[in-house]
């Protein structure tokens, strides 16, 4: 048998032991959340109070809509396009590796004029195009960036200052920093890394940047705007999930910029023990060091494999094999704490200790 202990995962001890106390007892109703009508008066009080508290953490204004709504990241990769262009329209995107490349590959199947007007392909995506050399099409309506690469551990630390409004893939840094929203039109997260599970998936888009483009009712923004992000049955447990999450990084004294500066503190410590230590490397280029992905490597996949295993038998789950078999993956989402990143780093040291005794 296990125990629990904490950093095994998305999920803070504080809000699993939440959703248990609850469990047969959703907010005094008698029922489980899990068995709530999503007509009923709780269940649109959740909603309306999820998407209050998302707001206000994004600083939105009356400009804004936001959304909850399905079909993770990927299906933003093609509702995105849908919404804030017409078929001719030229649109532009930069590649910076794995999920820039998901989302321009769908937004081909969208509109006509995709231009990658940027790329990090030459240099292995180990680093981000320089952000001077983005160079958007004046007349382009949206310049796409995925502000954290998950399998390349690289993170747009600033975003350009472009004269092209931006479209935002946050899903693998959602609510992990604080992002400028000045030159945003729509950014869009899924809830599974930093404030939640699957199901539930954020969108933020400026009313004036959705087209009216005659959509399928479910592709259309305007559908899940005018219902309340309940155009269809909605995942109430993740959303549920997600308000509990979102009431646990309030508490968090000094709210989104203290979690930034934890998340800092978090990375700074492996990429230390990272340079520091002669077994461990990295290969991202080191301003582009993503806080939320730690992408590493002993150089060999066996000794990758070996070290992976040597956590795991020390009950840290912070660290996998990377799944794109390239190594060494830590990830720091808001849940895991400083002090589980102390125990890998401090398993980096004693691991390197035992191959040279
Ligand atoms: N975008 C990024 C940055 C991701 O990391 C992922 C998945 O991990 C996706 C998009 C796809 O998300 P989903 O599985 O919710 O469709």
């Amino acid at each position: 048998t296990h125990s629990y202990s904490d950093g095994q995962g998305p999920l803070p001890t504080a809000v699993l032991n939440q959703i248990q106390d609850e469990m047969f007892n959703y907010s005094n109703s008698g029922k489980s959340i899990m068995e709530l009508s999503h007509k009923s008066i709780l269940a649109r009080d959740l909603i309306d109070d999820t998407v209050e508290r998302l707001r206000k953490s994004l600083r939105l204004d009356d400009a804004w809509d936001l959304l909850l709504l399905q079909g993770g990241a990927s299906q933003q990769f093609v509702m995105a396009p849908l919404n804030l262009s017409k078929e001719f329209d030229k649109v532009d995107y930069v590649d910076s590796g794995y999920w820039s490349q998901q989302a321009i590959s769908e937004a081909r199947h969208c509109a006509r004029n995709v231009s990658i007007i940027a790329s990090g392909e030459n240099q292995h995506y180990q680093a981000l195009p320089s952000i001077d050399t983005l160079n958007s099409r004046a007349d382009a309506r949206y310049l796409h960036l995925c502000t954290n690469n998950t399998v390349m551990g690289t993170q747009w630390h600033q975003l350009p200052d472009s004269p092209t409004p931006l479209l935002l893939d946050a899903s693998s840094d959602f609510l992990s920093r604080d992002i400028p929203l000045e030159n945003v039109n729509c950014l869009y997260a899924h809830a599974q890394k930093n404030i939640g599970l699957a199901g539930v998936t954020v969108v933020a888009v400026r009313k004036r940047a959705i087209l009216n483009n005659n959509l399928p009712a479910y592709l259309d923004y305007m559908s899940h705007i005018t219902a309340g992000s309940s155009y269809h049955t909605p995942p109430l447990f993740s959303i549920y999930v997600t308000n509990l999450m979102l009431k646990w990084l309030e508490e968090q004294i000094g709210g989104l910029s203290s979690m930034e500066e934890i998340n800092r503190q978090k990375a700074k410590l492996i990429y230390d023990a990272i340079d520091d230590s002669r077994l461990f490397r990295t290969h991202v280029n080191e301003s582009d060091r993503s806080l939320m992905n730690v992408v590493f490597s002993t150089g060999n996949s066996i000794s990758d494999e070996a070290f992976a295993m040597y956590c795991k038998g020390r009950g840290i789950n912070t660290i996998e094999l990377h799944p794109r078999g390239t190594g060494l993956r830590a990830s720091l989402y808001n849940a895991i704490t400083i002090d589980d990143v102390q125990s890998l780093v401090t398993a980096m040291h004693m691991y390197q200790l035992t191959l040279s005794s």
